[in-house]
């Protein structure tokens, strides 16, 4: 059990910090059964702060395992209007959108990665408008974890369900900073800390970067014009800000979808919708992923790679030193949320409009022209070692390091 005063003090972070809740917002849940009692916590404090309504999906992993084997692929590959309807109309009420994610991360094993790939493609087209929201970052999402019970197992193997789900929690509070004293003024702290390096790296106008790593990274990816280093909390419309991640130690860019060249090597495994995939790497040319292998999960990589064609072009560079808490725990969650943030990384997919000039007011044919790519994938996949560099590349050729060993080569 989570202590009580803990609960309180997440929710009160998770709604407060995460999203801003505003008074008369709206605000929705996505949770398994497990994370109920954070759900009622969040409800109950969600109320207190003068939200119009909160509404709860409740999701359930064993149920939507049963669905992927049961059905058939028609009715696999169509998402139902009415499901649809409600997920664009929260988005276009402006509702705060609330992710839990506590599930087995092998609650997917046995299942085929094509029928899960077919019927996430179905959502995403099918829920256009609320991706493109949240993308663009107009309504105010968050994603955050709670430990349930085969997470935890996975997590620490070994241990009983209740010291398994106590460890999981005492490290989800560590890298959420719950734990400090005065959460909301870490966050602060941590926000003003990644600013300053998004200003540095936005002052240098990199046209590209340079990976290099002992076990076998050397890449060159290029970076769009007018590309823009984000990172930390998302300002709506110059006026309310929210982080759409808890944790989140990342910065993060837009690289160009047609100029990627060499080979990039994992640095942890893959945990992609309920399916494990380890020791892969990518052979890139003229920004397309021309060969790739794994050690497990191969087959999963493939079905990543041949959504459209966006899949197998890049649409995020992100930068993480190897000494943020993350990176110190060492701990493998099997969770992107948490080990995107452990490592430097990169997604095959959509990028942020947010991390082009403007990027926010064209579309995506505009946007794909300038070099910023599409898809209906976003996958992030790490390749940060401890001893990774990076180099900056000016458009005169002068080169600036900006990683060594690891962790920042910058003040
Ligand atoms: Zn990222
Ligand atoms: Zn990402």
């Amino acid at each position: 059990m989570i202590p009580k005063q803990e609960l309180e003090r997440y929710a009160h972070m998770l709604l407060h910090v995460g999203l801003d809740l505003q008074k008369g917002q709206e605000c929705v849940i996505n949770a398994s059964l497990e994370a109920a009692p954070l759900v009622r916590e969040l409800m109950r404090q969600a109320y207190e702060m003068g939200a119009k309504d909160v509404h709860v999906n409740w999701q359930d992993a064993e149920c939507e395992k049963l669905r992927y084997l049961g059905q058939d692929e028609e009715t696999l590959s169509s998402f139902p209007d009415w499901k649809a309807e409600m997920y664009n109309g929260y988005c276009r009420r402006g509702c705060a959108y609330l992710a839990i994610t506590s599930d087995d991360p092998d609650a997917f094993a046995g299942v085929d990665a094509a029928r899960i790939a077919l019927a996430g493609r179905a959502k995403t087209a099918a829920t256009q408008e609320a991706v493109n929201c949240r993308m663009s970052g107009t309504a105010p999402w968050l994603v955050a974890g709670y430990p349930g019970v085969k997470w935890a197992q996975k997590v620490f193997p070994g241990l009983s369900e209740q010291e398994a789900v106590d460890k999981l929690w005492d490290a989800i509070a560590f890298v959420t900073r719950a734990r400090q004293d005065d959460p909301d003024a870490a966050w602060k702290a941590h926000q003003a800390a990644l600013d300053r390096r998004k200003a540095w790296l936005n002052a240098q106008h990199f046209t590209a970067m340079h990976y290099a790593a002992s076990n076998g990274t050397d890449f060159t990816v290029g970076l769009v014009d007018r590309h823009i280093w984000d990172g930390g909390c998302v300002t709506i419309e110059g006026k309310r800000s929210f982080i759409p991640n808890m944790p989140t130690e990342e910065i993060f860019s837009a690289p160009d979808r047609r100029r990627a060249e060499g080979t990039l090597v994992s640095a942890l495994p893959l945990s992609y919708n309920g399916s494990l995939v380890s020791d892969f790497r990518f052979t890139f040319q003229d920004g397309r992923v021309v060969d790739y292998d794994a050690r497990t999960g191969k087959d999963v990589l493939r079905g990543i790679l041949t959504t459209d064609e966006g899949a197998c072009r890049l649409g995020e560079i992100a930068l993480i030193p190897a000494d943020s808490p993350l990176a110190q725990l060492g701990l493998l969650f099997y969770s992107t949320l948490y080990d995107e943030n452990a490592s430097c990384h990169f997604a095959l997919g959509r990028s942020y409009p947010s991390c082009y000039e403007g990027g926010e007011s064209m579309n995506q044919e505009a946007l794909v022209q300038a070099g910023v790519n599409d898809s209906l994938v976003h996958v992030d996949f790490m390749v940060g070692t401890r001893d990774l560099s990076i180099t900056g590349i000016r458009a005169d050729g002068t080169e600036v390091p900006v990683f060594a060993h690891g962790v920042w080569a910058i003040d």
